[in-house]
């Protein structure tokens, strides 16, 4: 029998009030259940907001330092159960040990830039244009948070959102993507552990539709932290208008990187390899496209090919393991809709294109990785995301004419240029329109302490990570004390 996980809810473990479940499976055996799952709804949603709000009071009247202390525990007690967490986290999701550690390390950094920000909450303090009197900004929390993740970093990202939310003051209703559940329940485990006040942080499993659609309508939810699909981002952004709720968005991207004629081609391979086929191409910051210079362009293809054949599929837990499986068929019936889609535009397959099923990958959601040539920028496989093993490699012959069809997307996350030329690394740090750039290095790669996020399709905006985030879980309020012992009006008393 497999174990069965609650909702937290109230300052309480709980099943669904339907008693309904859902299986979470270990996508590279899917015949090894995970556990299953309450499968919920508005029911649970409307008692899990209404917890949030009953604990606000209390949590927002916390001094912030305190308030960042309880997350320093947090940091500690995932410091000390890193290994474990990322092993269950590999088994739910697929992803290799070594960047399962990452995702949580991720957290951890997280907890502990969060934990210093309760003693920084800065406002400012400016002159009045009028006598005796004094201005000054101060930061509130804002109420009650609904949080929204996707699967492909259930730590890292669930830490980006629910850290600042909580260490700003606001309460917690955490919806986690239903193929990644035990990490998001360990999670909240912690967060109880290291003494957030249990009614503060709610978690309620379930479908997108069932649990995402209830909290994002609530009237009782202040604020929509989400991740994910921009087609889920664009329905939410509509939803969320009608209560006028404050919504962050980071959503789908289509990254590129771009290999001049003078780079370092070693370097520029072992950051498209990364880029394109870490986390078996399921990041929103994956290599999608590679923009490759004419000139060196059979040679790299060469280099290419060559070793992306021989990365090995497997259990991710398993060291010699490369690359992972997809998360569930869903994700390879995608890969398989783009990789007909490339076909029939006339794109040519130089590697891959199949699902993987052999020797200890037969019961598994592998995918071969892959790569299409001959691409030209007005192909879908050129502008849409995919998430999956599929790199579209297109040709150009100058520099500005690879930013061209860098920005030839609807998508803006993350972008990457290898050149040699630091007058070209300053134009692409100028010119690509995207929400992050590497110079010399593969398009994914994020760190706790710097701003995420991307531009025109992929968000909304806001930015996760850093000191940026912290404005979008606190209100600025504007505070004017008077100490002139008579009656002021600005702009005519003075003028
Ligand atoms: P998804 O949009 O299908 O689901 C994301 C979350 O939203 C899940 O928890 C899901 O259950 C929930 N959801 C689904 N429908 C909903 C609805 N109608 N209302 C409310 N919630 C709903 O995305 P996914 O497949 O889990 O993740 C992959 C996508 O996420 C990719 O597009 C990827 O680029 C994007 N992503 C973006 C970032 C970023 O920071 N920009 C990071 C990771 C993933």
């Amino acid at each position: 029998m497999s174990k069965r996980y609650q909702n937290h809810i109230g300052g309480k473990w709980i099943d669904a009030v339907s008693g309904e479940t859902f299986e979470n499976r270990n996508p590279a055996n899917w015949n090894e259940i995970i556990g299953t799952f309450p499968s919920s709804g508005a029911e649970e949603v409307n008692a899990a907001v209404e917890s949030a709000r009953e604990a606000f009071d209390a949590w927002r009247l916390t001094p912030a330092p305190e308030r960042g202390d309880i997350l320093r525990r947090v940091g500690d007690i995932m410091t000390a159960r890193k290994k474990e967490i990322a092993s269950n986290m590999t088994r739910e999701m697929g992803k290799v040990l070594d960047e399962t550690m990452g995702d949580v390390q991720e957290g951890i950094d997280t907890a502990y830039y969060a934990a210093t920000e309760g003693r920084r909450m800065f406002g400012h303090t400016v002159p009045s244009e009028l006598h005796n009197k004094f201005n000054m900004s101060v930061r509130r929390p804002i109420g009650v948070a609904g949080i929204i993740t996707p699967w492909n970093f259930p730590m890292a990202i669930p830490t980006w959102k629910i850290f600042p939310a909580l260490v700003c003051g606001n309460t917690v209703v955490f919806k986690p993507a239903s193929d990644t559940p035990l990490t998001a329940t360990t999670f909240v485990e912690i967060l109880i552990e290291a003494g957030i006040p249990p009614k503060a942080i709610n978690l309620v499993h379930g479908r997108g539709s069932a649990v995402g659609t209830p909290l994002v309508n609530h009237e009782n939810v202040d604020l929509i932290s989400f991740t994910g699909s921009t087609v889920v981002g664009k329905s939410i952004s509509k939803s969320a208008s009608d209560t006028l709720k404050r919504v962050s968005l980071e959503l789908g991207g289509k990254n590129a990187q771009i290999v001049l004629d003078d780079a370092d081609l070693e370097l520029a391979l072992e950051g498209v390899l990364w880029g394109a086929f870490g986390t078996t191409g399921q990041r929103c910051t994956a290599t999608s496209r590679l923009i490759l210079h004419a000139k060196v362009y059979d040679r790299f293809m060469e280099m290419l090919t060559s070793r992306a054949a021989s990365l090995r599929l497997g259990d991710g837990l398993q060291s010699d393991t490369d690359v992972g499986p997809m998360v569930n068929q869903d994700q390879i019936d995608t890969v398989q809709r783009y990789i007909g889609i490339g076909k029939d535009e006339g794109a040519k397959l130089a590697l891959g294109g199949s699902p993987y099923r052999e020797g200890a990958c037969a019961d598994g959601w592998f995918h071969e990785p892959t790569i299409f040539t001959e691409v030209t920028p007005e192909m879908r496989i050129a502008k849409e995301e995919i998430f999956g093993p599929v790199l579209s490699v297109l040709t150009i012959n100058s520099f500005e004419e690879a930013i061209q069809v860098l920005n030839n997307t609807k998508y803006g996350l993350s972008s990457s240029i290898y050149t040699n030329d630091v007058n070209c690394a300053f134009k692409a740090m100028r010119d690509i329109e995207a929400g992050i750039t590497y110079i010399n290095g593969p398009t994914i790669g994020a760190e706790a302490h710097m701003p995420f996020g991307g531009v025109k399709e992929t968000g909304n905006g806001h930015r996760e990570g850093g000191w940026e985030v912290y404005e979008f879980y606190t209100e600025t309020k504007s505070v004017f004390v008077d100490y002139s012992g008579k009656l002021q009006r600005a702009q005519i008393d003075n003028y």
